[in-house]
């Protein structure tokens, strides 16, 4: 009887609200609209602020995996999403900014103001510069090659959804803590794993210099063919002085990266000799279902290809 009575009030509340129409959508549960609306610049920042926003957030992410976020020409849905988007999330720290492509959309879009809901998540990381001459100013953004920064990262992630959608801030709170946990255990091993090894024997060689935080996270020296993305890539003279480099200290392997054209550092094996041992992520993660799909599967691809690598001398 009850069931029954149930059944026929919430058939005429279905109907009431047909008839009302789509004024209460947003605000009733269940409906797509429900979901906080997030945009982030490339994959990386994706992946974590999917884990700390869980099934509350709804992400878009605008370079495509593989691709190079230093540099990009935002679509036209990614215009409308950033547009719409209830947050946005950005690297900084120069990283976005080869084309200036990051502050046009945001100009474009009306993102550009104090007030807009537009967060970086490299927020209270201790910056480092780069050391080309003349480019001493300017960040290096590969912060989130060190695992300590993609904790940070991830608090930043989890102060911003509660500040644009404090009703869940709870949620927000404990998927965090769930996955600032696993970077916890995921930092100590690759610190346990790389002590391991040998000083003089880590030494890391990749095409792009996006390797200092990385390094000095787990006490790395590396070397590059050019510094940072968006500036001249793979010129004989940098050729020829990573060269020079990877004899003098007597490199067993070097390393390709995903979001990379490989051509400079076929280059560089076939002038030194010297193998390419395999790919590393730097600037995204995998594709979906393929190696190094999360951040934190980038991050224990880098370690035990990196480790592999330089032991196997
Ligand atoms: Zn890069």
């Amino acid at each position: 009887m009850l069931k029954k009575a149930l059944l026929l009030s919430s058939f005429i509340l279905i109907f009431i609200m047909g008839l009302v129409g789509c004024s209460t959508d947003e605000s009733e549960n269940g409906s797509e609209g429900d979901k906080l609306q997030v945009v982030t610049t490339y994959s990386i920042l994706y992946d974590i602020v999917k884990n700390v926003g869980g099934d509350q957030v709804e992400v878009h992410s605008m370079v495509p995996i593989g691709a190079n976020p230093h540099e990009f020409d935002p679509l036209p849905s990614d215009v409308e999403k950033t547009q719409d988007a209830d947050a946005v999330f950005y690297n900084g720290l120069n990283l976005e900014a080869g084309n200036s492509w990051f502050s046009k959309l945001l100009e474009t879009t009306g993102k550009s103001g104090e007030d807009a809901p537009v967060f970086r998540l490299s927020e209270g990381v201790e910056v480092k510069y780069l050391t080309t001459a003349g480019k001493e100013n300017e960040s290096d953004p590969h912060a989130w090659l060190d695992v300590r920064n993609g904790i940070i990262y991830a608090e930043n992630a989890r102060d911003a959804l509660k500040q644009v959608d404090p009703d869940h801030a709870e949620i927000y709170d404990a998927n965090a803590a769930t996955y600032i946990a696993q970077l916890e255990e995921l930092h100590q091993q690759a610190v346990d794993r790389f002590n391991e090894i040998p000083k003089e024997d880590r030494f890391l060689v990749t095409s792009e210099g996006a390797f200092k935080y990385f390094s000095a996270a787990y006490d790395f020296d590396a070397g590059y063919v050019w510094e940072i993305n968006a500036e001249n890539q793979g010129t004989p003279s940098q050729v020829s002085a990573i060269v020079d480099l990877i004899r003098e200290r007597e490199v067993p392997v070097l390393f390709l990266e995903t979001s990379i054209d490989p051509r400079s550092m076929e280059t560089v094996s076939n002038e030194t000799g010297v193998p390419i041992f395999g790919k590393v992520f730097t600037d995204s993660v995998g594709k979906p279902g393929e190696d190094g799909d999360t951040y934190i599967e980038m991050m224990e691809w880098n370690i035990d290809m990196i480790y592999n690598g330089v032991t196997s001398k």
